[in-house]
């Protein structure tokens, strides 16, 4: 019969354990699951050091094992039995694994044990299965011993570091080939390691983690997606507007945050004076926190004063900075930090004028998409699930209804390709979600447009209406980068560190092939001085370095290769005497008269 990988998987773990046994007959076992991709088992090999060419051995262990056919065979003991059991093997793991299981109540333990052709038993583990019949049923050709790294037990940094050794595997041998390769071009696209290697951002162990700093090329970088977004913005009749980073503790108790988000948020700043009393009437210390999201100040500038239908739809925006409290373990690069910016934009609008407001963003976001080469995205319209979930979405409200039909039919007047998901809405209103893929296969949201109808009461957020009575507006959250940093990660990895014309932090790089060209390089710069792109960021100014070292012109091109620098000028001699330059752009190369270079660079 054909198991799911997730058995043969977990069954691989077992043969991984017996190899090891084997192999190394003091290790002693922990635990072995099945995970996406393959499979890990922990032990402790007790001081013995394991390096990659002992996982080579346990991994042709392992396929002579499969190739004996044993059988795999579940028993249960009581108890006290198994627990005798796995203290006479030394099994200290295990053996406190089964306590566990008797201090919930257990009353058996279960078993499985690996049988060779002739009737004896080759290895035993504690384990509630299910496993496939036989070794026969796994593919020796389709896993691959990946991985070793350090574990603690139960992951308490107080009890003992093991060793995990991880594993690959799937059903066949393709599919594992194609999984590897897919890893090395993850590898290769990875936004951490071009970061690096591009000198665009860093993670300073002394500033923290989850605390990017942008180097001078990430900066220009994510300067020149924020004037094109704000440029978009502001034709659309977005006003830019200033917010703290920090608020008293009343700002987030009224937005709902401290009730139902405070474990997302950083721990409060206590206002005390130096000398660490309070405040000076006797009174308790004020608290602030470091804003988690930045709504509740975007509604301060809406209740600046008192709002009239006529200004209506009002929209606001700004760069906000936020703060959010991950795990450590959780960091990862600039996809998962604790401090990153959002374009955040709120726009309140009468539920008449959803459909204009919702239509202009979503248009206006996928001409950005389509500025940046972002193709390959999916449009999820995020529903909710009466049904299922009335405990998230409550009743199905009139204003639910309207906001789910004019989203609707926004999608379908731009006739755009998007799918329905019900039960991903927000408690407080439908989402339009644009959902890619990272390099490494994972999805995640780039942008969003939300409609909320539950904040603006909390708020007292109203307008006074044509017939001066005061009405609530609709209030539509939305960012085309739902966060700066991960957006920017994501155009990294998307074309491996080469980024569209307009927007690369360094656009141009002149060549030089000896220094007899250099007086001739500087007429270039000259040129390029007067190269201003209109389309799709107006006044962009054009970006360019000379590299004028005494190296050798290959040596110039591996570094202009590697900073991914979409246009390299090169200039020699001879090219002075032509006046012309060679353009080398996208591996190709080309004459170009110095006299068109201008023309040339505009139209890229
Ligand atoms: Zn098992
Ligand atoms: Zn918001």
């Amino acid at each position: 019969m054909s198991h799911p990988i997730s058995t043969k998987r977990h069954s691989l773990a077992h043969l991984m354990a017996q190899a090891v046994k084997s192999l190394y007959p003091e290790a002693k076992m922990a635990i072995g699951p099945d995970i996406e991709h393959g499979f890990y088992y922990d032990f402790d090999f007790g001081g013995v050091s394991i390096n990659d060419e002992s996982l080579k051995d346990i991994e042709k262990k392992m396929k002579n094992l499969i190739k004996q056919n044993q059988k795999f065979e579940a028993y249960k003991l009581p108890v006290k039995e198994a627990v005798a059991y796995l203290e006479s093997k030394n099994e200290d793991y295990k053996v406190e694994m089964a306590n566990d299981l008797a201090a919930k109540g257990e009353t058996e333990i279960g078993f499985y044990r690996n049988v060779a052709q002739n009737g004896t038993e080759t290895f035993v583990d504690m384990c509630r299965g299910p496993h496939v019949d036989k070794t026969a049923d796994l593919n020796e050709n389709a896993f691959k011993l990946e991985k070793l790294a350090g574990a603690y037990w139960k992951g308490d940094s107080k009890r003992p570091m093991l060793t995990r050794i991880y594993a690959l595997a799937f059903d066949t041998k393709e599919e594992l080939d194609a999984h590897v390769k897919m890893m090395e071009e993850a590898k290769k696209r990875d936004h951490r390691l071009l970061g690096a290697s591009m000198e665009l951002f860093a993670i300073v162990d002394e500033v923290g983690s989850g605390l990017p700093i942008y180097l001078p090329k990430g900066a220009k970088l994510r300067q020149t997606l924020e004037k094109y977004m704000t440029q978009e913005a502001e034709g659309a009749g977005y006003k830019y507007v200033y917010t703290p980073h920090i608020a008293k503790s009343d700002l987030f108790a009224r937005s709902g945050h401290l009730a139902h988000y405070a474990d997302g948020m950083f721990a409060p700043i206590e206002m005390v004076n130096l000398k660490g009393e309070g405040a000076e009437d006797g009174k308790a210390p004020e608290k602030f926190y470091l804003k988690p999201m930045n709504c509740p100040m975007h509604h301060q500038v809406y209740l600046n004063r008192p709002r009239s239908y006529r200004e209506l739809p009002f929209k606001l925006m700004e760069y906000g900075t936020v703060y959010r409290y991950e795990e450590s373990g959780t960091l990862s690069g600039l996809i998962r930090v604790r401090g990153f910016t959002q374009n955040d934009a709120h726009v309140y609008s009468m539920r008449s004028q959803l459909l204009e407001v919702i239509g202009e963003a979503l248009e206006r976001f996928i001409r950005a998409y389509g500025a940046l080469w972002i193709r390959d995205y999916k449009i999820r319209f995020s529903l909710p699930d009466f049904e299922n979930n009335a405990e998230k979405y409550g009743e199905e409200t009139e204003e639910w209804k309207d906001s789910v039909t004019a989203m609707r039919a926004v999608l379908d007047q731009l006739g755009v390709e998007y799918f329905d998901a019900p039960n991903e809405a927000a408690f407080y209103g439908p989402k339009i979600d644009f959902q890619v893929r990272n390099v490494n296969g994972k999805e995640d949201t780039l942008s969003t447009i939300q409609v909320d109808f539950s904040i603006a009461p909390k708020f007292g957020i109203t307008y006074v209406d044509t017939d001066g009575s005061d009405q609530v507006p609709a209030i539509v959250h939305m960012a085309l980068m739902g966060s700066v940093d991960r957006f920017m990660a994501f155009l990294i990895e998307m074309n491996a560190g080469r980024f569209p014309f307009w927007v690369a932090p360094e656009q141009v790089r002149i060549l030089t092939v000896t220094d007899a060209a250099i007086p001739y390089a500087r007429e270039v710069e000259s040129v390029l001085r007067e190269v201003v792109l209109m389309k799709p960021l107006r006044y962009n100014e054009l970006r360019f370095t000379l590299d004028d070292r005494d190296e050798s012109l290959g040596k110039k091109i591996r570094q202009g290769e590697t900073d991914k620098i979409p246009v390299m000028l090169i200039v020699g001699e001879k090219d002075a005497e032509a006046r012309s330059v060679s353009v080398r752009a996208a591996g190709e190369e080309s004459k170009v008269a110095l006299s068109e270079l201008k023309a040339f660079l505009e139209a890229m």
